[in-house]
């Protein structure tokens, strides 16, 4: 009687993290994903009967490790040839301790950071449909005893299965809102966060600069030292406008050698005393690409958003801009 008392309690609480999951995701207020692995890791907690849930994340190209969501602790991130985390992704196999500080793979600095202490832990490591392993679900001190591999294992399969596919969902996400070359976000990420943030800004009626950037004669910097060259000029300038941006300004690559910048709360004269910094900045930089040392210039077209305007007649006016300053002879700022 209480053991069917206990899983319709557990049922029940499933339901309820699923029913807000789904609600979550049909409003499209989870787009970021962040809310969806939060739901999630609380689904692995319910599922399993733990006090602690964590989904971390497999960063191939860093060698890292980092928590997507942690019920009851902020976002830790550790290499990944360390902890059990790390040793279940290299192993591809479940792991499960119910004696961690005895168990040399366990990695101590994290309870030592939060003054938190482990008492058990299971880790499944996560793949994408393919197979790829790409993250892991770490559990924390099971509630009524001790981890059973094959019991537990069981239990947070749904948990894990659909965190998986929702991290895949999310890298291919990322990968969509941004430019390989540059690493900078693209055309359709200066869209989404127009939709996510920016939009907010003009309604609640502050002012967003925007300028849009060209360099000039670039054509003759691909023909003079070749194509490769030209690639990492463009992620030269890259960097160099992202270094100008503070937190919550926006760089993006808009197209082959145009990039675009946008600049809350600043004025039309903000909005070109930036361009200036940065336009000064390029030609005092000269760039190294496969044994050149290349001067680059670009040209420079600001605007002010106007909110009776589309996002497009608003780029629109910087472009006009754009074109004046190269009509005019290149290496400028126009803004009226
Ligand atoms: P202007 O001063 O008028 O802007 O002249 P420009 O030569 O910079 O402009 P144009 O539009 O004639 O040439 C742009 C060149 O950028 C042509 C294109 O092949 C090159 N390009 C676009 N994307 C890339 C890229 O990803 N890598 C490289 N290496 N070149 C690119
Ligand atoms: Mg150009
Ligand atoms: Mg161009």
């Amino acid at each position: 009687m209480q053991e069917q008392d206990n899983s319709r309690q557990i049922l029940t609480e499933i339901y309820d993290i699923c029913d807000k999951l789904y609600t979550e995701m049909s409003q499209g207020s989870a787009r970021d994903h962040s809310k969806v692995f939060s739901y999630l890791t609380e689904l692995g907690k319910a599922l399993v009967g733990a006090d602690r849930a964590s989904f971390w994340k497999w960063d191939k190209r860093h060698h890292k490790l980092w928590t997507v969501s942690a019920t009851g602790t902020a976002k830790i991130e550790i290499p990944d040839n360390s902890g059990l985390v790390g040793k279940a992704l290299r192993e591809k196999c479940v792991l499960v301790t119910n004696d961690p500080y005895h168990d040399p793979d366990f990695n101590i600095s994290v309870d030592k950071q939060t003054g938190y202490v482990t008492k058990s832990v299971l880790v499944m490591p996560v793949t994408n449909v393919n197979g790829e392993y790409i993250g892991a679900f770490q559990i924390i001190n099971k509630l009524d005893g001790e981890f059973e591999e094959e019991r537990d294992v069981r239990a947070l399969s749904l948990a894990a299965l659909v965190c998986g596919i929702a991290l895949e969902s999310e890298s291919f996400q990322q990968a969509s809102l941004h430019d390989k070359l540059t690493g900078l976000k693209n055309r359709m990420g200066f869209y989404s966060d127009f939709s996510r943030e920016y939009d907010a800004i003009i309604r609640e009626g502050r002012s967003l600069g925007l300028f849009i950037c060209d360099i000039d004669k670039f054509k003759r910097v691909n023909d003079t030292y070749g194509h490769n060259a030209g690639d990492v000029v463009l992620a030269f300038t890259a960097d160099l406008l992202e270094s100008f941006t503070r937190s919550g300004d926006g760089i993006y690559r808009w197209g082959g050698e145009e990039f675009i910048m946008l600049l809350p709360d600043a004025d039309i004269t903000a909005c070109a005393a930036m361009a200036e910094r940065v336009r000064k900045m390029l030609e005092e930089s000269p760039c190294e690409a496969e044994g050149n040392i290349i001067n680059l210039t670009m040209s420079f077209g600001c605007t002010v958003f106007d909110p009776s305007k589309s996002i497009e007649e608003n780029v629109s006016v910087a472009d006009a801009r754009l074109y004046q300053a190269k009509e005019s002879g290149r290496n400028r700022v126009i803004y009226a």
